[in-house]
């Protein structure tokens, strides 16, 4: 359970990308904790579906729209979680956006834009969030990353180089604000169905089955895998943890290499 402040209050999460997909599945698991919720992106239509879901699970959440690239807005972001709550403990920075592409052909904007809403925006909304969360009793970020910002993301090498950026973030804002009792954790979901990935990655039945077959155990995982994942690092149970990235892919970044071709081949 979530810790409550020295007046009685529930805590508060900001869940950027909290209307849609492993976003709103994080907001519930954080809302069956105690948590009040805000949940912030671009779209009211995202926001107004994902809020909906979540008031009928019985949360209560504050719709918040933002551009997570831009600071003013990303500022007025953090006011309005102020003026509603006045007090946060959570942020997960989960909005992102990916399009597979060769890195021959990706426009200096279609960087720009990846780049800028995983590295700068998660940057941009720690530091915004920053005074907030020194107030809090039990203060912690958690940002998802990939796995591919170690071992390589071919056909997305501006979310790969974004994601490698929001783990030395990671593990810098982990020491630099472990003074101030903030933990600076990370989640890197294996791959999971969602409607974005769906619509960007998972295109085709027989892409969902070669991506399967290369996950040792052999499935996608679920938003709600990733989400308790979320719920632990912020939890009392992590309360020496930081800096760290938890990975959440049945094994998926650990089965490469000749010897795993070998073992999927199976006994003579
Ligand atoms: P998703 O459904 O596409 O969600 C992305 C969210 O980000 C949306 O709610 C979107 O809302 C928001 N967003 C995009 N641009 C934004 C901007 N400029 N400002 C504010 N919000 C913005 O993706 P998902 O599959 O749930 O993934 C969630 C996180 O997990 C991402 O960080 C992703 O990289 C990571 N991840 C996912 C997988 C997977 O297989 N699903 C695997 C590894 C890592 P609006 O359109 O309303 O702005």
């Amino acid at each position: 359970m979530a810790t409550a402040s020295a007046d009685g209050g529930s805590p508060v999460a900001l869940v950027t990308g909290g209307g849609t997909g492993l976003g709103r599945a994080i907001a519930g698991a954080l809302a069956a904790d105690g948590y009040r919720l805000a949940i912030a992106s671009r779209s009211e239509a995202h926001l107004a579906d994902g809020a909906a879901e979540l008031r009928r699970r019985g949360a209560t959440v504050r719709t918040v729209p933002v551009d997570v690239r831009l600071p003013d807005q990303v500022d007025r972001m953090v006011a309005a979680v102020t003026a509603e709550y006045g007090r946060l403990d959570v942020l997960v920075n989960n909005a992102a956006g990916n399009f597979p592409i060769p890195a021959e052909r990706l426009s200096p904007n279609g960087w720009r834009a990846v780049v800028g809403i995983v590295l700068d925006g998660t940057f941009f909304c720690s530091r915004a969030a920053f005074p907030l969360l020194r107030e809090s009793p039990a203060p912690s970020i958690v940002n998802l990353v990939a796995s591919y910002a170690w071992t390589a993301g071919p056909g997305t090498v501006h979310s790969a180089a974004a994601k490698a950026g929001v783990l030395a973030l990671t593990r810098t804002l982990a020491v630099e604000w472990a003074r101030f009792g903030i933990r600076v954790n990370a989640v890197a979901p294996g791959p999971v169905r969602t409607d974005g990935t769906d619509r960007q990655l998972w295109t085709s039945d027989a892409i969902v089955r070669a991506v399967s077959d290369d996950v040792p155990m052999g499935r996608f995982g679920t938003p709600e895998e990733i989400a308790e994942s979320v719920r632990f690092l912020v939890s009392a149970r992590a309360s020496y943890i930081t800096g760290q990235v938890l990975v959440v892919d049945g094994g998926q970044w650990l089965g490469k290499g000749a010897l795993h071709l070998l073992d999927r081949a199976g006994p003579e």
